[in-house]
């Protein structure tokens, strides 16, 4: 089967009743036969029939042992951190979601230290290894300059220096219509199912998928132990989002393909000074690009001439589709400026030395009509000329 077949087929029906839209099993607790036993469910943040449809289905679609649903990207970040002990380190993206950068930061205090790195060269990644590395944190592409980052490489010559060292992917910007990183290698991976899985801006949910049961185990005490599970209605959003998740990533990505070649022809005329779009030939990581994603995604930043956080206040709320909003991957087109919102926690010199210009724009291409998009963006820009 291909892919979209796949997905509709691994949305299993309800076994209890044969109800084609998952039920949602809206309950805290189960009757049990006995003490000890029932139907393998006892208490729903233990286990939920709603929770576990969704845990199956993201698991078939990367390819892992298994899934756990959290109740935010950042509940599933924070446990998968919880598999470290004081005096381990972490190796992650320098170009790293500002949530993750702040979860990572709140464990230096356990004495968990993590290494920013450019890992898009992958040799930056292996040399930074020490006896200490436990985990190496992808992202890719990254937010907001679409960094990418080498999953089959790094995974590989990290493994020869050891073996134990375990590769994670937050899959979010990519989708898994665009990579399986455990196919590259991974052996986590993480999305804020917030974004492109659940895709219509309404639901907080975060996925983790484990290629290997004994971390999948650990995982699941670590998620029972602190309780950040995704409560039925939310991993029903999840199921239903999920659905449409290969027409939409591809309609949003032929779309943001349009729109980047559209403002790269105009730049000058548009008063843009960088572009940062995979798919534009000469960004810096387009050959990695072409060879590990089948798309290349709806997320396109660029810088303006007139460099400053003014300006680009001025660009984002002079659109009037494109909604002045954090977040990505939903629907709706969405513009932002990653310095004064997304990104504003990161520390000013590190957030330069990534490439986030004051003026840096971040688009998250929704499902409209591109010649619609193109039409708002470029008046937008024509205002600030
Ligand atoms: C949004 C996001 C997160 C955090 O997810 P929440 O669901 O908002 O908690 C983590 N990683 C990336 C790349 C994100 O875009």
């Amino acid at each position: 089967m291909k892919e979209e077949t796949k997905i509709i087929q691994n949305i299993l029906s309800d076994p209890l009743t044969g109800a084609i839209s998952t039920p949602i099993y809206q309950t805290s607790t189960y009757v049990q036969k006995s003490p000890g036993v029932h139907k393998g469910f006892d208490y729903t943040r233990t286990n939920n029939p709603t929770r576990k449809i969704l845990e199956q289905l993201i698991s078939k679609m990367e390819y892992g042992f298994s899934g756990i649903a959290f109740s935010s990207g950042l509940a599933a970040i924070d446990a998968v951190l919880k598999l470290l002990k004081s005096k381990e380190e972490i190796i992650a993206v320098d170009d790293i979601y500002g949530g993750t950068f702040r979860t990572m930061k709140l464990y230096n205090k356990f004495g968990i230290i993590t290494k920013f790195i450019d890992t898009t060269e992958s040799n930056n990644a292996i040399t930074n290894i020490t006896k200490k590395t436990k985990l190496i944190w992808l992202e890719t592409p990254t937010n907001p300059t679409l960094k990418i980052s080498d999953i089959k490489e790094i995974s590989k010559r990290s493994k020869k220096i050891n073996k134990n060292i375990l590769i994670v992917v937050d899959n979010t910007f990519a989708s898994p219509v665009i990579q399986n990183p455990i196919k590259l290698g991974a052996d986590i991976v993480i999305h804020s199912a917030t974004k492109y899985l659940s895709g219509h801006s309404d639901v907080l949910s975060g996925l983790v998928i484990v290629k290997d049961q004994n971390i999948y185990e650990e995982l699941k005490y670590i998620q029972n132990s602190t309780g950040g599970v995704l409560s039925p209605f939310d991993s029903w959003l999840t199921i239903r989002g999920i659905q449409t998740l290969y027409l939409r990533v591809k309609k949003q990505s032929k779309n943001a393909f349009k729109i980047s070649n559209y403002l790269n022809d105009k730049k000058r005329k548009l008063g843009i000074d960088k572009i940062y779009y995979p798919g534009l030939y000469y960004h810096k990581n387009h050959d990695i690009a072409l060879k590990q994603q089948k798309y290349f995604g709806s997320i396109i930043s660029f810088s303006l001439i007139k460099d400053t956080e003014e300006m680009a206040r001025k660009v984002v709320t002079s659109t009037k589709l494109f909604k002045l909003a954090e977040s990505l991957g939903g629907t709706k087109s969405l513009i932002c400026n990653p310095s004064t919102m997304t990104h504003k926690s990161i520390p000013f010199d590190i957030r330069i030395k990534s490439g986030i210009q004051s003026s840096l724009i971040r688009l998250s291409v929704g499902i409209e009509n591109v010649e619609d998009l193109i039409e708002d963006i470029s008046q937008a820009l024509i205002m600030i000329i």
